[in-house]
């Protein structure tokens, strides 16, 4: 009797040695807590029920990156900017704010905001999975305290090595020089380090010029801004799929967008 050689499963890669994640939109929910937080406001000031939730998280959305440089610059406060961000949105609505009414919109939507956090879906059973297997940092743009209190509320301190935050470190994403920084509190070449991230900007665009393989959350489903061949996973909850695309084995890497 004839024996053929049984096909093997091709060999497995193992995980890269250091593993690096963005903070807001991949581990710490933004995006639905400020939705939560949007309804909640809806609910006491009627005007803005002239938008739909939906356009009225677009438009927050739209204001909140637009003055994000400035805040990461340090040139203005984000009490302020958050204060005239609601005066904006309000006046959408054609309803015109005081500073003082616009500072206690901005106080109302802050406290629902603190109240409805909550992390990404999957992300903090991911960390647990990789942890004590890989070195797991974080590379966040945003203010030191804001993002330690997350990394505390999350309860997800002692699964992390370390965070290299933007206003810590005087540099921001998608400057490769941040993630040179982690790169050294890894002690890992670029070549044995993963980033995942929601940006395409900030997190796939960073982590190439750094020489890193960048690994896109894309839980939204956007599609891709430029036809580069980048892994892609679109949610955490299946995480040997996602321990997959760290270890780029064969299968997770999609290709341009159609
Ligand atoms: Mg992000």
């Amino acid at each position: 009797m004839s024996s053929r050689p049984s096909a093997r499963p091709a060999a497995r890669r193992p995980l890269p040695k250091a593993v690096l994640f963005d903070m807001d939109d991949t581990i710490f929910d933004h995006a639905l807590t400020c939705r939560d937080a949007l309804r909640a406001v809806r609910a006491t000031y009627p005007y803005f029920r002239r938008l739909t939730l939906d356009t009225m998280w677009t438009e927050y959305s739209r204001l909140l990156e637009a003055e994000h440089p400035a805040v990461l610059a340090g040139t203005v406060g984000p009490d302020v900017v958050r204060a005239e961000r609601f005066r904006r949105l309000a006046a959408l609505c054609g309803q015109s704010l005081t500073d003082r009414e616009a500072t206690r919109l901005s106080r109302a939507y802050r406290r629902q905001y603190q109240a409805k956090r909550r992390g990404v879906s999957g992300a903090k059973g991911l960390l647990e999975r990789l942890h004590g297997r890989t070195v797991i940092g974080i590379v966040t743009n945003n203010q030191v305290d804001e993002q330690e209190t997350k990394l505390s509320f999350l309860g997800i301190r002692p699964l992390v090595h370390f965070m290299v935050v933007s206003e810590g470190v005087g540099v921001a994403k998608p400057d490769p020089r941040i993630f040179r920084i982690a790169l050294d509190r890894a002690g890992a070449e670029p070549a044995q380090t993963v980033m995942v991230g929601d940006s395409w900007f900030s997190d796939v665009v960073g982590a190439r010029s750094a020489g890193i393989r960048p690994v896109w959350f894309n839980r939204f489903h956007r599609p891709r801004p430029e036809p580069i061949p980048v892994t892609q996973v679109d949610s955490f909850r299946a995480a040997s799929r996602v321990e997959s695309a760290l270890a780029g084995n064969a299968g997770e890497l999609r290709g341009p967008a159609r």
